[in-house]
């Protein structure tokens, strides 16, 4: 859909309701022991902070993770009422916005919490209210305290500090490993930090870890029979799939899937299709080169089709001669390198093909779909990235 006023042909539609049912079913899964937070960082998966937050909370979700406290600030506007995290921490300064914009932050270093504990200070939040998710390094070595030096942090939670230890949080970075045996040893470490937590008088509500792959996988159970031993409730972060995809499994599942993978793969939608249009046509000789350094040449007499897509649009570089787009429900192959802003479909056998028509470049058309793991396949990365490599200058227009 696009918008009234006439703007180059290259945007995304966010289909929200798919999101607001993706959320659903997730939340159904975690249930009932089991809270989510809905993923909503890098601008929800370069789908639209501004669409897909108000999305989530729609749909029953009353936390979001975003990267920064910037971030923190834009999911603040558009969603006034909801708890948001701060995954990535604070940076020095950020203290006094984490305190004004209500947002909650992870922790990890003493010198985040005495920034946080500064800034509500400053602007005189009560004793106990600052809320922070401390998160314990369970084995990713790249955020979270280390679990056999914690003292020092639970000084910053004394009686009278303006801190409250609301969630012990970690990252559960091999989640999508079937046997299972990395989560089981990061949950046996956070068991054994969350035992010298309570040792050491201090209580958090909350133990916040697993991603989509963790709870796809069926980790919501284990990680929610960890909280109940030590008095508090679990949460799990899910991303990618409130957004419809299911991540990889490494190996598959054998002989059967857990349960909720298996109602994952009728129940979750994608939420996102990307799409641009012709711009012209032409008909070019056999021996004629297509783009930069003409490393297509046509072979025969050839039918070729501009589109308003390129590289700085986020449509990998790397595809040039080696993917294809729909367009009249058929694959296009794109030929030649992708320019920055543009790139050139070989429309030779799909009759009919005229300036103006619409062409998918991530979506479904005439029945085929290409799929945001069939970019990354070609592209030589992750969905993930895929996603949020689509450019700012892309409209994304909710339908
Ligand atoms: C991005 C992120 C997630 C979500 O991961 P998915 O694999 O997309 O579900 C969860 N937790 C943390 C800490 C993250 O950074």
């Amino acid at each position: 859909m696009e918008p009234s006023t006439p703007t180059r042909p290259c945007w995304v539609e966010i289909h929200t309701q798919s999101l607001e049912r993706n959320y659903q079913f997730l939340q159904s899964l975690a249930a009932p022991e089991t809270e989510l937070l809905a993923i909503v960082k890098a601008d929800a998966y370069g789908h639209s902070l501004a669409h897909c937050a108000p999305a989530a909370v729609r749909a029953g979700a009353r936390w979001l993770g975003v990267t920064s406290v910037e971030e923190g600030i834009a999911a603040r506007s558009v969603c006034p009422g909801a708890q948001i995290l701060v995954i990535a921490g604070v940076f020095p300064g950020q203290g006094r916005a984490i305190a004004e914009h209500r947002l909650t932050t992870v922790a990890w270093e003493l010198w985040q919490l005495d920034e946080l504990a500064a800034a509500a200070r400053a602007v005189g939040v009560p004793s106990g209210s600052l809320p922070v998710h401390l998160e314990i390094d369970t084995g990713m070595s790249r955020q979270g305290a280390d679990p056999a030096a914690l003292a020092p942090l639970f000084t910053r939670f004394a009686p009278g500090s303006p801190l409250r230890l609301e969630a012990v949080m970690t990252h559960l970075f091999a989640a999508d490993e079937t046997d299972g045996q990395v989560t089981g040893t990061q949950l046996t470490r956070l068991d054994q930090a969350m035992s010298r937590i309570s040792a050491a008088g201090l209580f958090a509500e909350w133990l916040n870890a697993g991603n989509s792959a963790a709870l796809l996988a069926g980790q919501a159970r284990p990680i929610a029979e960890l909280a109940a031993r030590h008095g508090m409730r679990a949460m799990l972060r899910p991303g990618l799939a409130l957004y419809g995809l299911i991540p990889p499994f490494d190996p598959p599942f054998a002989p059967e899937e857990p349960d909720s993978l298996m109602r994952a793969r009728t129940q979750l939608q994608p939420v996102l299709s990307w799409k641009t249009r012709v711009v012209s046509i032409r008909e070019v000789p056999a021996g004629a080169v297509v783009g930069y350094n003409g490393t297509f040449v046509a072979t025969e007499p050839m039918r070729l089709a501009l589109v308003a897509a390129g590289y700085a649009d986020g449509l990998d570089r790397r595809l040039g001669n080696r993917f294809s787009l729909l367009v009249r429900g058929e694959r296009a192959p794109l030929v030649g390198r992708v320019s920055m802003d543009q790139a050139v479909l070989d429309i030779t056998g799909i009759a009919g093909v005229q300036a103006g028509d619409e062409v998918v470049i991530l979506g479904e058309q005439g029945g085929h779909t290409i799929s945001a793991f069939d970019h990354a396949q070609a592209a030589g990365t992750i969905p993930w990235e895929i996603f949020t490599r689509i450019g700012p200058r892309v409209r994304r227009a909710v339908i």
